[in-house]
């Protein structure tokens, strides 16, 4: 079942549901985002961060010389990291993005967080992460949000990138792009599950026309792979009874039920996963609907939860 398609406000068509590239490590990520096209997903949600640009391109290179796909048939996404948001390092590190694709536009560059960090050189070490000496030094960049929103801009204008948006940002973010952006950002691409509901910010962004992409859709479960304490310390999503029975009475997986709760409501989702079977379940979830009383069940989950802190992964006194 290919996946539903939403139109984002650059007027192009995004598919609903992706596959998520976080943590697909670097021996078997060619041959996982191989599978992944083999089993129908279309978008792919890669990072610099993520440090398998190359191996997904080389998947994707595959697929299209195997004649599964072309490339216009595929939505690769890829994000900004922070150590690139001044103005002038944008571009240099998006077409070295693209390189690593192998291909020569991106169909969305989002920001990947509002924070920007001093620029460190690629060749010294690549992905850069969030430390300026790869250990416990941060180091800001006094970049603005506007001028790495403008340099992003720039890409569209130069057909690097079909659409642009951001990631990880919260309203007053949003509010503040809004004044300066020339285009509008298509898509926010956040953490978003039952126990981190985000109503508000989906309310705000769903009206200003912005689709919304929720990460992390089976909250803990993604980031327990980390070994946070925080994410074993709570019920995993997938075991609450309350969604396994509704997955019992729909004839689904819990899996299903969690992707369901956000493609119903138009936020398109990116589920990882490096099994094949488990690759097809998540994509061909969206034949069913949840009732009006399993939604109302679902919104009293919030805990207002958030595993992908910066926090969560060194200790507070190295980030500042
Ligand atoms: P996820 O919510 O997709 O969970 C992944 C985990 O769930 C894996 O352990 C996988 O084996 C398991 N799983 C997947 N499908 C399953 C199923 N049907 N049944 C049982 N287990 C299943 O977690 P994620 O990787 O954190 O998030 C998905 C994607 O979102 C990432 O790969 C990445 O592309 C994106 N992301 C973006 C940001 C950002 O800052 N923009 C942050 C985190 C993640």
């Amino acid at each position: 079942m290919p996946s539903p398609t939403v139109k984002l406000n650059s007027g192009h068509e995004m598919p609903l549901v992706g596959f998520g590239l976080w943590k697909v490590d670097n021996a078997t990520c060619a041959d996982t985002v191989y599978n992944a096209i083999k089993a129908g997903y279309r978008l792919f949600d890669g990072a610099c961060d993520y440090g398998n640009e190359k191996e997904c391109g080389d998947g994707v290179a595959r697929a299209i010389k195997d004649g599964l796909v072309k490339r216009e048939d595929l939505f690769i996404v890829s994000k900004l990291w922070q150590t690139f948001h001044d103005q002038d390092k944008v571009e240099p590190i998006t077409r070295r993005q693209l390189a690593d694709w192998q291909v020569d536009y991106f169909d969305l560059f989002l920001i990947h967080f509002p924070v920007a960090l001093e620029y460190v050189d690629p060749s010294v070490r690549y992905p850069p992460g969030w430390h300026y000496d790869g250990k416990s030094e941060i180091r800001w960049s006094k970049a603005t949000n506007q001028e790495t929103w403008g340099a992003m801009e720039g890409l569209v204008e130069k057909g690097l990138a079909k659409s642009i948006g951001v990631s990880n940002y919260q309203a007053q973010t949003l509010y503040d792009t809004f004044k300066y952006a020339k285009i509008r950002p298509a898509t926010l691409q956040v953490e978003l599950h039952p126990y981190l509901q985000q109503t508000e910010l989906v309310r705000l962004a769903q009206a200003e026309g912005i689709v919304v992409t929720a990460y992390s859709s089976f909250g803990p479960t993604g980031f327990i792979e980390l070994d946070m304490d925080r994410a074993k310390g709570v019920a995993p999503l997938m075991e609450h009874d309350a969604i396994k029975a509704m997955a019992t009475k729909h004839n689904k997986t819990p899996a299903q039920v969690l992707l369901r709760w956000a493609t119903q409501r138009g936020i398109a989702v990116i589920p990882k996963t490096s099994r094949p079977a488990v690759m097809e379940q998540n994509l061909n979830h969206t034949d069913f609907n949840l009732d009006q009383e399993e939604i109302d069940r679902i919104s009293k989950m919030d805990l207002n939860l958030k595993f992908n802190q910066p926090t969560n992964y060194f200790p507070t006194e190295k980030l500042w």
